[in-house]
């Protein structure tokens, strides 16, 4: 059963209509997985101190290079020392994708199906069972845990995976269990243990703050690695995306120019990396009929690309080595640059930039922006070149890039994000005083204010700035506050129908295929136009309720899909939100004082009420 749930998690992609890289991955064949030996990893040695270390103490914080085997082997070891007896192992990772593939890697290694000994939890999908030893999740499904189980009673160990993203989960996560263990609480189980994981040992003051805990280092070789600046993009550069070019052109170079090894490409997101792959096949292809004219191969370069909405069993080809005599080639965002190992890279290609959240104050919005990245995430990234052997780190920037673009760290997301979800969680958690909060490192108390503020004019929290009942209603979903607002407005009156579609379609990755090829985009951006005509003009909400309709009315929904260059596979994934978001609501409005409201009126016009509820921060007066 629990392997159905994994395979419903990531449909195959077929009913998009397919560009031309995407045909040349459908060609290749997965050959046989080779095993790779995870007893050669430099965490083998560490085993027994490890081990012991957790035993003797509440807080470890364990540190070693990326590849060093800590996020599949240290469950594994725990596990296998007996820890799970007292309840599971939980470990926590940022991305929802690496929770998912590193369980899917662990499974293998433990010779057992997903779901069963070792499982997952994400938003909106969980892999897990009452037999599951070892769990990955992502660090929010841990938070949303804590509210039904504050005092982590399910669990013998928690794992906080990738510390040195300092997400502000992650960052919320070290506070809750530092306080867990401050206050003594009578449900807290003795041998509950926390181990904190990261790639870097800059985490000034993590271990004074867990009550200066032993740090556990663990020692890696790794292989020299020249770094070469390409200059091919400036400071002048940074507000332009050109660099997809630059990009382009250094890596068709190392295809051409440099031994075997394969590459690794950094950008910033999807359509970005989608584009670049299209590009690289054309050029690929152009080049492979010159040198190669007899046997019209195309296959010199395998163009893989990686981002955290692919489905999962595409996912899983990255990690498979190349045909021989073949060349792979792996498109990616950050996401490998700490987070998951890909084995035989030996070329580098940094592109610069990531893409951030950030909170806008003015607007009260956080937006995701393409920022460049910082010198200690160039240096993880470089590190991806030699983990195997020596390599090369190509920088498509120049030195002036370097010196005056690049922070030398990343402000954590604590400071520059919107706290309002987490304060509310931190409210249904009874924690009052979120000022006096033991941060990590003390968020801007403007931030905190406003997050109050918002809370307040949300109707979440009350006067004296404790959680109302509406406030608990709001946590219970896994969304925004301003659309989970909306939608309990719209089960009021009861018309969630009219909210739920538009709810799930902005939780799955944007649904519109937009392809690489001039002609086919014109066609692509004619039926989408098309869609967005009938829901009155280019309203986003209106039409992705009508994009779901449709789709889910059709007789057949991906031929449907097909014909208006619409991604099925996301509409799956958001038919499968929109049943989960309903059964919340239907659980809540079996509530005796759940709030019942009326209004006469057309559809069109409920709907927009309940959006201005919700969004009431986004309206301007004309
Ligand atoms: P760390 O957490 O220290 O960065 P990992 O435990 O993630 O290291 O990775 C250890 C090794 O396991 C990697 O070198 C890689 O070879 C292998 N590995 C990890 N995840 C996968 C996966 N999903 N598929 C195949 N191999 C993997
Ligand atoms: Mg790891």
């Amino acid at each position: 059963m629990a392997a159905d749930r994994g395979a419903v998690g990531s449909p195959p992609r077929r009913s998009a209509p397919s560009s031309s890289h995407q045909r040349q991955r459908d060609k290749m064949q997965i050959p046989d997985e080779k095993k790779s030996t995870y007893c050669d990893l430099p965490i083998k040695q560490q085993r027994r101190k490890l081990v012991q270390a957790v035993k003797d103490n509440p807080f470890l914080i364990v540190t070693g290079r990326t590849g060093s085997g800590k996020t599949t082997q240290l469950p594994k070891y725990l596990y296998e020392a007996g820890f799970s007896k007292h309840g599971t192992i939980g470990v926590t990772q940022p991305r929802k994708v690496a929770a998912i593939s590193v369980a899917q890697r662990v499974a293998e290694e433990m010779n057992c199906s997903l779901g069963s000994l070792v499982g997952y939890q994400v938003r909106f999908d969980d892999c897990s069972s009452q037999d599951t030893a070892i769990k990955y999740m992502t660090d929010g499904c841990l938070l949303r845990h804590m509210m039904v189980d504050p005092d982590l009673t399910k669990f013998s160990v928690i794992i906080l995976d990738e510390a040195h993203e300092r997400t502000l989960t992650t960052d919320i996560l070290f506070g809750l269990l530092k306080k867990l263990f401050q206050e003594k609480s009578p449900n807290r189980k003795e041998h509950l243990k926390v181990v904190v994981m990261s790639a870097t040992i800059e985490l000034v003051g993590l271990s004074a703050f867990f009550g200066n805990c032993p740090v556990v280092d663990i020692p890696g070789k790794i292989f020299p690695v020249k770094e070469i600046f390409c200059n091919l993009i400036g400071p002048k550069d940074k507000e332009n995306s050109s660099y997809v070019n630059a990009v382009v052109k250094v890596t068709i170079e190392i295809h051409l120019n440099e031994s075997a090894g394969d590459i690794l490409v950094f950008l910033t997101g999807q359509s970005e990396i989608e584009r670049t792959c299209e590009l690289l096949f054309q050029k690929a292809e152009s080049i492979d009929y010159q040198y190669d004219v007899q046997d019209h191969s195309i296959d010199g370069l395998l163009i893989l690309p990686l981002y955290g909405a692919m489905p999962t069993e595409q996912q899983r080809r990255i990690f498979l080595p190349p045909p021989p005599g073949i060349r792979k080639c792996v498109v990616s965002t950050n996401i490998s640059a700490t987070s998951l190992t890909i084995d035989g890279i030996r070329y580098v290609v940094d592109g610069g930039f990531v893409k951030q959240l950030n909170h806008n104050p003015r607007l009260g919005l956080d937006m995701l922006e393409v920022v460049p990245i910082s010198k200690s995430e160039a240096m993880q990234r470089t590190g991806r070149a030699g983990r195997t052997s020596s390599g090369t780190c190509f920088r498509i920037y120049n030195q002036d890039f370097w010196d005056q673009c690049m922070p030398d760290y990343m402000i954590p997301e604590i400071k520059r994000t919107s706290l309002t979800s987490v304060i509310l969680t931190l409210k249904c958690l009874a924690i009052h005083d979120v000022i006096r909060f033991p941060y990590l490192e003390r968020p801007d108390e403007k931030l905190i204010l406003e997050a109050l503020k918002h809370l307040y004019q949300c109707d979440a929290i009350d006067r004296s700035g404790h959680v109302t009942k509406l406030g608990l209603s709001m946590a219970e979903f896994p969304l925004s506050p301003n659309l989970t607002r909306a939608i309990l407005k719209a089960a009021s009156l009861d018309c969630e129908d009219l909210l739920l579609p538009i709810a799930a379609m902005l939780s799955v990755e944007s649904v519109f295929i937009r392809p690489g090829e001039a002609e086919k985009q014109e066609e692509a951006e004619l039926r989408h136009q098309e869609l967005s005509s009938q829901a009155g003009g280019f309203n986003d909400f209106a039409t992705l309720a009508i994009i779901f309709e449709q789709c889910k009315s059709s007789p057949s929904p991906s031929a449907w899909c097909q014909k208006h260059w619409i991604h099925w596979r996301c509409l799956q994934s958001a038919f499968r939100v929109e049943g989960q978001l309903r059964e919340i609501i239907r659980k809540l409005k079996q509530q005796p004082d759940f709030p019942r409201e009326s209004f006469d009126g057309p559809r069109q016009e409920i709907l927009r009420r309940c959006l201005c509820t919700g969004y009431f921060t986004n309206v301007a007066r004309r």
